[in-house]
């Protein structure tokens, strides 16, 4: 198992510290069921597998390095209850391995795909239980920001807009071999059973986000214009001259129900 070489290409940091380690899959002991399915996206030499695995529940891991899948088919051989895929977590069909089961999702995710992965499961969050993973601290910071913070932006909004967002644990680079540049963080993302906005708003409120915060020195007025006119930001008693990150989402809201 030495032998195998972190590829930075493919983000791997892999866990080392046991307390941190521990820690994750403390939070699965006896919630685990067999009536969703447990997902570990990333699971590089099986640190955070083997804990995950403890409970003698099933779980599901897809891998992208294919070096890695012989290292954890050895490892984890005798758990009947392991299942393994070699393949990109952002193009596998998530539905077909959640065996019709509502999911739950784990990870220590390589930095590069986090944000697009989150993203696509957005797109189905219907489907998903949960979902704990560890991010750069940054991103953590992002998603769980609020108006005035100056992390606060299109991530907070659009992923708030869907999932309650906690900021677990931050974890140091000395958790990890090799060690990252960055500290990281752990955090829980829980759908909302409705989303805080109307779904046939969405399309309107990501498109205001995003223009919102095309330049985030410039005030509403100008970051919307060609969308929204002067009047038509007052109308909803929004002041054209504020900036994007001291807009609540339901201020957000009410701009998307006009273009809508
Ligand atoms: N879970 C392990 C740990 O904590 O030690 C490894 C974490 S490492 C940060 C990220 C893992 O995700 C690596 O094993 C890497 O090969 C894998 N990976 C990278 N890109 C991936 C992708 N697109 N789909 C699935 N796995 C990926």
């Amino acid at each position: 198992m030495s032998r195998h070489q972190a590829r930075k290409r493919f983000g791997q940091n892999f866990l080392i510290d046991n307390t941190i380690i521990n820690q994750i899959a403390s939070l699965f002991d006896n919630t685990v069921s067999v009536e969703h399915t447990l997902i570990e996206i990333g699971p590089g030499r099986g640190a955070l597998t083997e804990a995950l695995l403890r409970n003698d529940h099933p779980l599901t891991a897809v891998e992208l390095d294919k070096d890695l899948i012989p290292i954890l088919q050895t490892k984890f051989s005798h758990h009947r209850q392991f299942e393994l895929h070699q393949g990109d977590a952002l193009r596998v069909d998530f539905f077909e391995l959640s065996k019709g089961l509502p999911l739950r999702l784990v990870g220590n995710l390589p930095y590069n795909v986090a944000t697009p992965l989150i993203f696509k499961l957005l797109d189905n969050i219907d489907n998903i239980i949960d979902m704990h993973f560890m991010l750069q601290w940054e991103v953590v910071a992002r998603l769980c920001a609020q108006p005035g913070d100056p992390h606060f932006g299109q991530l907070s909004l659009i992923v708030q807009n869907l999932c309650a967002t906690h900021a677990l644990f931050n974890v140091p680079p000395t958790a990890f071999s090799p060690a990252p540049k960055v500290e990281s963080g752990f955090i829980a993302l829980s759908p909302r059973a409705e989303p805080l906005i109307k779904k046939e708003l969405h399309s309107a409120f990501n498109k205001i986000v995003k223009t919102s915060f095309m330049h985030r020195r410039k005030t509403l007025r100008n970051n919307l214009k060609g969308v929204l006119n002067e009047e038509q930001i007052q109308s909803v008693g929004i002041d054209p001259g504020a900036r994007a990150e001291t807009l609540n989402i339901e201020s957000y809201a009410a701009l998307a129900g006009l273009v809508s």
